[in-house]
Formats: structure tokens, sequence, C-alpha cells
């Protein structure tokens, strides 16, 4: 229609088919399906091994170039490319999608279910709640807490003995450990499984974890843009004995669970990750994980259901896995290991799973590529970068442009020269970051009703000149699947030569280095700057072992350096690195370039102020 109306209104006027429908086209078998309601379901990880000797599908991921702070459209063109593929040129094809949180969802940003004609429907099932992976990661995460907090008060009221009775109580006059704690003892070096025969030094550190309360690295999330916790004093009440501490909440999706529901491979897995999480340091300088705590094996089962993908379906009835939705910043920012196998194996040989990485290609694709791919051993044939003409002109010089506000005039009218400033500089350089991996890259300009057909074609032409394998216009927001049809050919063009994907560092070089060649060989940058606590906490990660963990860089998306208003492609900067931090459980090392708020704020006027029952929705809930 046109004017294309709004999202809601695009989302409600369809009804999906049941999923239980959706599942028949696919090939699932009844029982590998557990429908949520009508719409949505999730898929039994058994699927796996039923398909086990199917070819896979081709791998595609949308990546963008640097965005503007109102995002690209790399949701929109991930949704309209499945939908080409699948309803236009009859191809099997899965889209593989983040799930959103309620902080951009209440917040800025709004939801993430794509928009106009590309969207994944019921869009409000979708934003909120979905199948509750979020709300198991939020239990899972602040059982830790919790944990953590209630042992170091055990420990700080109780003697050796009495902390030995309690944590192995006798049951019928006999005392036995479980297997935790069996797996404990034999990381502190101790093979005696009779709780009657260990000496009291051995009691000892099998009940003290002595965590040190200044270094403590968890803290406890929430799923809501709520500032006010960013910092709290907990344990104020008097059954607390005093053990005041300071912490903080993040949000749920900064939580390291959702970082490692994202790169599992399966659910032992993911209770292997879950239990090598550090929680903090001891005060004698040991890591203390979730194995130690005991909790892991609680975490696993509270994190059960949450490893297995959702089914939802597109606009235009083209299957989607809606599964994990990892920060883009302190973690990778891209969705699940396992949604992606389950799709490239359900759509075969010739088939086609798309899938989406968070920010900008310095960031989720590179994280995409070096953490990701590493994880799950997949080889991505193709790589979409979607550009807007509005991101390029930024790039080329144009006013700064924010959210909430109207765009600039050079925004609405035609401005070739900042088109082509835009190109030359943030375009080229983000397809040549993608070419270092091997992989072909296909540019896929987002059409806004504003942009003028010279622009558009400005943007093909340098995109092909700087080495893009094919660049082509597109109108999915505007057209749904058929709008996006030539975007598919070339896709499917490119598909067909071979990718010589590889990874940008191998994993066993130094941190340092491994830190260095992202800067330079994907940021521009001349060289990193360390701080001292930098430098420190390096040193501390190679001497307990984790010097082979792959990089995930905390950098700002809006510039290709660290610097936000630098655009276009800076060049001769020196990154300064302040602090590096760890995910064991995930399985990745973070730098911190600059300060990275993992618990954002409500603006004035927040996305909730759009957000109501619908008066015919209501009446059927009241019914
Ligand atoms: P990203 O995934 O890159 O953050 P999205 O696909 O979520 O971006 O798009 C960001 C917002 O822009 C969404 O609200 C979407 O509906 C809107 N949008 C995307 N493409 C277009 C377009 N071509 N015309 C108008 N609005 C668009």
């Amino acid at each position: 229609l046109t004017p294309v109306p709004s999202d809601i209104d695009i989302s409600r006027a369809q009804t999906p088919k049941a999923v239980t429908v959706l599942a028949e086209e696919i090939g699932l078998l009844p029982e590998e399906l557990e429908a949520y309601g009508r719409n949505k379901a999730k898929v039994r990880l058994s699927l796996l091994d039923r398909l086990q000797s199917q070819p896979d599908g081709n791998y595609v991921l949308v990546a963008g170039i640097t965005p503007t702070p109102l995002g690209e459209g790399k949701s929109t063109v991930t949704i309209g490319l499945v939908q080409a593929l699948s309803a236009h040129l009859n191809l099997n094809s899965f889209a593989c999608l983040r799930q959103p949180s309620q902080g951009p969802t209440f917040g800025v940003k709004g939801g993430a279910a794509g928009g106009g004609y590309a969207q994944v429907i019921p869009m409000e099932e979708f934003n909120l709640h979905l199948t509750g992976d979020i709300h198991a990661i939020t239990a899972a995460n602040n059982l830790v807490a919790a944990a953590i907090d209630a042992r170091m008060l055990h420990e700080a009221t109780q003697s050796d003995k009495a902390l030995y009775k309690r944590l192995v109580p006798s049951v019928n006059g006999i005392r036995t450990f479980s297997p935790i704690q069996i797996s404990r003892l034999q990381r502190l070096g101790v093979n005696k499984t009779d709780p009657e025969s260990l000496t009291p030094q051995e009691v000892s550190s099998f009940v003290r974890l002595d965590l040190d309360p200044n270094k403590i690295t968890w803290h406890r999330v929430v799923d809501t843009n709520d500032r006010f916790l960013r910092k709290i004093t907990i344990g104020q009440a008097s059954t607390e004995k005093g053990q005041m501490r300071e912490t903080g909440f993040d949000i749920a999706v900064a939580s390291e669970i959702m970082a490692i529901l994202a790169l599992a491979s399966s659910l032992q897995d993911m209770r292997d990750r879950l239990a090598r999480m550090v929680v903090g340091t001891s005060r004698s300088g040991h890591p203390v994980t979730a194995e130690d705590l005991g909790v892991s094996g609680a975490l696993s089962v509270l994190m059960k259901d949450a490893i297995k993908p959702t089914l939802m379906q597109t606009l235009e009835g083209s299957p989607v896995f809606v599964h994990a939705g990892p920060f883009a910043n302190i973690a990778h920012g891209n969705s699940s290991v396992l949604a992606d196998k389950l799709a490239l194996k359900l759509v075969g040989r010739e088939g086609f799973v798309v899938t989406e990485a968070g920010f900008g290609a310095d960031i989720g694709m590179e994280k995409f590529f070096n953490i990701k791919c590493r994880a799950s051993g997949l080889k991505p044939n193709v790589v979409v970068l979607v550009a807007t003409v509005r991101a390029l002109k930024m790039h080329g010089g144009g006013p700064s442009v924010s959210a909430g506000a109207p765009l600039p005039q050079e925004y609405i009218n035609e401005n070739l020269d900042l088109v082509a400033g835009g190109c030359n500089s943030n375009l080229r350089k983000q397809i040549q970051i993608a070419q270092q991996f091997g992989v072909p890259v296909v540019v896929a300009v987002n059409v806004f009703k504003t942009d003028t057909e010279a622009e558009v074609a400005l943007v093909c032409q340098i995109a092909q000149q700087s080495g893009a394998a094919g660049a082509v216009p597109c109108h999915h927001w505007a057209q749904g699947g058929r709008g996006s049809v030539e975007l598919a050919k070339a896709v499917k063009e490119a598909a067909s030569s071979p990718s010589h994907f590889k990874f940008l560092y191998d994993a066993e070089m130094p941190i340092v280095e491994k830190i260095r060649t992202i800067a330079q060989k994907v940021y521009g940058a001349n060289d990193i700057k360390l701080s001292d606590e930098a430098e420190a906490k390096i040193n501390y990660y190679n001497q307990q072992g984790y010097g082979s963990l792959p990089i995930c860089m905390a950098k700002t998306h809006l510039s290709l350096s660290h610097m936000p208003e630098k655009k276009g492609a800076p060049t001769g900067f020196v990154l300064p690195i302040r602090d590096v931090r760890a995910s064991v459980g995930a399985g990745f090392i973070y730098p911190l370039v600059g300060t990275m708020s993992t618990m954002p704020g409500l603006p004035t006027r927040p996305c909730f102020y759009d957000i109501d029952l619908d008066p015919a929705l209501k009446r059927t809930l009241e019914k």
C-alpha cells in the first residue's frame, strides 16, 4: 500500500498460519515441536540428530556499514531477503534473528521485528516475552548472584567444621558428596570420595571459596532500562550481619549466560560453559567459578528450554528462528549457533539461511567470524552489507543525525557529493573488512522514500568499484519480498562462487597481538595503547590459561574508531584499551575501548508511550 501503513497495522492485517502448519511445511515431525500458543513453538534439539547426514544449506550473514543512531535496516533486509528467496525464487530459506530485549523495546529504539512489509509476525509476541528465554536467563543469572552473597555470608559467620557439616550433611549417619562437590575436590587436587577421610586442611579449602568482596565481577540483571540500579549497596538488613557491599545491575541481555546461550552447541556444552563462568577472585588470587559455587547444574536446568530456538514466521510465511540476543559490545551480538545449525540442515543443500550481526560490520561481522564461526565450525558463503543513503551522507560529511530529531535538509534533498564521500570512505572500508575474511560481499542499498535514483545508482556503482560481488537497491520495506528479488538473485549468484573463509587471527596468538590485529586490520588504527590495568589483566589471564580465547572488542558502533563523532574511515589513531575482562564460560576476552554502559537508561519520552492495549484486543482478552 502507498503510503506504507504503520508496522503494527501491517502486522495485524496479516493472520499468521498456525505454527503447526508452518512446521509441517518445513519438514518437522510433530514430536519435534513444542507449541507456545498458536503462533510460535520451540523446536527440540533432537532434530539435529535426525538430520545429521543432511548437507548444510548456504550460510548468509547480513551486516551493515557504520550506522546512524536510527539503525540502517539490517533486520528488515534479513527478513526481506528470506521472503524473496522463499516466496519469489522458490528456494528453501530461513531467517535466524535475535530476540529483542525489553530495554530497546520500551526505551529508545523500539522493537526489532523488522518494519514495513518485512516483519516477523505477530510483532508483539516477538518483541515481548516470546517463549520466556530472557526471563530464564534473568532467573539463572540472579541465582548465581544470590549464591555468591549467601556463600560469603555463611563463610564469614561459620567455622570450617560447621560449614562442612552443612555442605555435606549426614543422612541416616552417612555423608556423601554430590557429583558437583566431587568435581570441586578434584579441581583442588583432592581425589577422595569418602567425606570422612578429608584432612582438616582439605576440609578448609573445600568449604571456603574465600571470595574477595572487592573482586566480584558478577552483577545482577533485569530486563528493564533501570538506570538507578547501575550502582547499589546490598546487604543492609541486620539479618545480613554487616555483610554490605557495592554492586550493580546490568540489563539481562548483557549477562554472560546470554552469550553462552548464543554460543552453546548442545545441552552438555551449555552445562560445561555455565560451569566455567568466573564470578570473582578469591583472596589468594584464584578465579572462582559457578561450578565452585555448586550452582551450574541448577543453571542448566533453568536454561533447558531456553536452549531450544523459537520458530515464528515472516509476513509472507517464511520460517524464522528467533534465538538469543547477546549485547553487541561486551558480547558478540549474534543469534545462536544452534538456530543456525538447525536451519542449515532444514533448508538442505540448495537452500539459504540468513542471519544477522549486530552493529556495523567492523563489530558484529568481525565477531560473527572470529567468535561465532570459530565456536560453531560453520563457514559462511556470502556477506550482505546493508547501506543507506542517509548513513552514507553522514559519513560523507553531513550533519549529525539523532533519534527523535527531524532529519536535516541534506538528508531529504539529493546530494551526490555527500553520498560519494560516504561511499569512498565507510562503505569501501567495510567492504574491504569483509573481504579480508575471504567471503564475497553483496551490498544491499536499503532504499528510503527520500532517496533519489541517482543517489542509489551512485552507491551501487562505487560499491562495485570497491570490490563488491554485487550491489543492488532493495525495496523490501515498501514492497515486501518482491522488493528484494534482485538482492536474492545477487546473493544466489555470489553463493555459487566458492567462499575462501578464513579467520583474521590465530587464537594461539598472544592476547595483545590479537587485539592489535583487530585494531589495525579492521578499524584502521595505527596501533593500540594499553592502560596499566589492561596490561595487568592480560598477564593475569595468561597465567590462568585463558590466553587462547578469541577477542570480543567492546567499542562504540558509531565509528570505525573509538571516537563516535569520527565518521567515514578514520586513520592515524591509536586505539586506547582501558581495561580487559573475560567471559570465560562464553569463551572470549573482552577489551574495553572507552566506557561501556551495560545498563541503559530511559529517555524523556520512551517508546512505552506508544504501547497500549488495542480496544478490539482488550475486548477479546476480557471475554
Ligand atoms: P537494524 O537492524 O539495522 O538496527 P532495522 O531493520 O531494525 O535496523 O530498522 C530500523 C528502523 O528503520 C525500523 O523501525 C525500520 O522499520 C525502519 N526502516 C528500515 N528500513 C526502512 C526503509 N527502507 N524505509 C523506512 N523505514 C525503514
